[in-house]
């Protein structure tokens, strides 16, 4: 197989809560980190406005991570948006679906996502991709799985010739051990700078709580505020 490169990294960068602990995870690990998000008609596309400031934040926290910073990737995925008829991409309300699973599911996101990731990764000589999915507190997105992303691995190593390693480092932990782990990485400064500047709501409200900002009720809130205050709590 065709070299790749060991020492660098793509990260997927939403501008979310975990996108954004999966950053600081990379910074620390690889010597060269690259960027990639996606507009695909997202309700929320406030999340990609945040990107650059997140990036220019971690970059000032740590000198070692500014020097292994790299280029950021922006992808228009518009299409996807448009074939999903979804509360996420489309003005509806959220609601559990006859399935089980929640109409802010869109499917095949992660495949596609992680699809073109590598597509990009392949490109630039990078071997290592890291994602934030989480099977542990989650909305319950089967491409959320752990055997999803496995499953995806070899088919990516397969499909391009190429050898690939997807990382999910938030795999299985929850959002409360997201953040401890945020704090082991780059204490409670970083803390405060994810806190602030990421954004998860589905909404794209940005009201002001302890835990960051969002409407306060959406699903994607009730997780980010229920693990911060979770978080906050085993300080004490
Ligand atoms: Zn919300």
């Amino acid at each position: 197989m065709p070299h790749s490169d060991h020492q660098s990294a793509l990260v997927l960068f939403s501008g979310g809560q975990d996108s954004s602990a999966c950053l600081a995870w990379a910074l620390e690990r690889f010597e060269r980190v690259e960027t990639i998000g996606f507009d695909y008609g997202q309700r929320h596309a406030i999340e990609l406005t945040l990107r650059a400031g997140l990036r220019a934040a971690f970059s000032e926290l740590k000198p070692l991570w500014a020097k292994r910073l790299g280029e950021d990737h922006c992808l228009d995925l518009k299409a996807l948006g448009a074939i999903s008829q979804t509360s996420l991409t489309t003005d509806i309300a959220f609601k559990m679906q006859e399935d089980g699973l929640p109409n802010t599911f869109v499917p095949g996101r992660n495949l596609i996502f992680l699809t073109f990731a590598a597509a990009i990764a392949y490109r630039r000589g990078i071997r290592h991709i890291v994602t934030g999915v989480c099977e542990t507190d989650y909305s319950g997105y089967p491409d959320c799985r752990d055997d999803t992303i496995k499953a995806l691995q070899v088919a990516l190593g397969l499909g391009m010739e190429r050898r690939f390693v997807l990382h999910t480092p938030l795999m299985w932990i929850d959002k409360a051990q997201t953040w401890a782990l945020t704090q082991e990485l780059g204490g409670e400064k970083l803390v405060e700078i994810i806190r602030d500047q990421s954004h998860s709501c589905y909404l794209g409200a940005r009201d002001v709580h302890d835990w960051g900002h969002g409407c306060g009720t959406c699903p994607a809130c009730a997780l980010r505020a229920d693990g911060f205050s979770r978080w906050r709590t085993t300080q004490k």
